[in-house]
């Protein structure tokens, strides 16, 4: 059967980690999805002074973190294309592939506020909707016009990627964090020190 409601949920992903995997599960329940796209970005517009980890890595952490998930696929076509990475380049090629779906964009409460910065916002407006995961400290905030969303409940999970990558720094526990063959990846192979 064809899928008529496809998530995207674009991010670095340096590593993934539970809040992300917290996010995937509540828009799959809570926005009926028929399929949820990980798409980890070559590089991010708002870190661009930031080199990330290498993308095999980060690809490997998704699909490891998504085995037996069967509703949830990793799309790397964003590594691929390479250059900071444009949701609206991704949402076209969506579109092109599946021209009749809604397509519905996952993003953490706070970059909501970005959108308009987003490129092409108009044209990103227009052809998603958005979905947003609260996160700690983050307060309900209106979708900016002319984008259109909906925030999915569940309780705000205090991890991140940053806290993640410090605390490996810091020599401290990631158990529980992040899945455990990721984090059995990222201790022994010394990411992040
Ligand atoms: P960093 O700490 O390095 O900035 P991050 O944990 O925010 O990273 P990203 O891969 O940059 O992770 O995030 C991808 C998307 O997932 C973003 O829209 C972000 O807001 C969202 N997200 C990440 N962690 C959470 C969380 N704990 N709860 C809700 N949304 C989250």
């Amino acid at each position: 059967m064809s899928p008529s409601r496809i998530g995207l949920f674009g991010g670095t992903f340096d590593p993934v980690h539970a809040g992300h995997l917290r996010v995937a599960q509540a828009a799959l329940e809570e926005a009926c999805l028929d399929r949820l796209f990980f798409i980890p970005a070559a590089r991010s517009p708002f870190k661009v002074s930031e080199v990330p980890s290498a993308g095999r890595d980060r690809l490997r952490w998704i699909r490891l973190a998504l085995a037996g998930r069967n509703a949830c696929e990793v799309d790397d076509s964003e590594l691929r294309r390479g250059g900071v990475s444009y949701a609206v380049d991704t949402m076209r090629a969506y579109r092109k592939r599946y021209p009749e779906v809604s397509l519905l964009y996952l993003i953490g409460a706070d970059h909501i506020k970005t959108l308009p910065e987003w490129r092409d916002a108009i044209e990103l407006a227009r052809d998603v909707e958005f979905l947003a995961v609260p996160r700690p400290g983050e307060s309900h905030v209106a979708f900016p016009e002319p984008f259109r969303g909906s925030y999915l409940s569940g309780l705000p999970c205090q991890v991140s990627s940053s806290i993640i990558r410090q605390r490996v720094r810091c020599g401290k526990s990631i158990s529980g964090l992040v899945p455990a063959f990721v984090e059995e990846d990222i201790v022994n192979r010394n990411i992040y020190l």
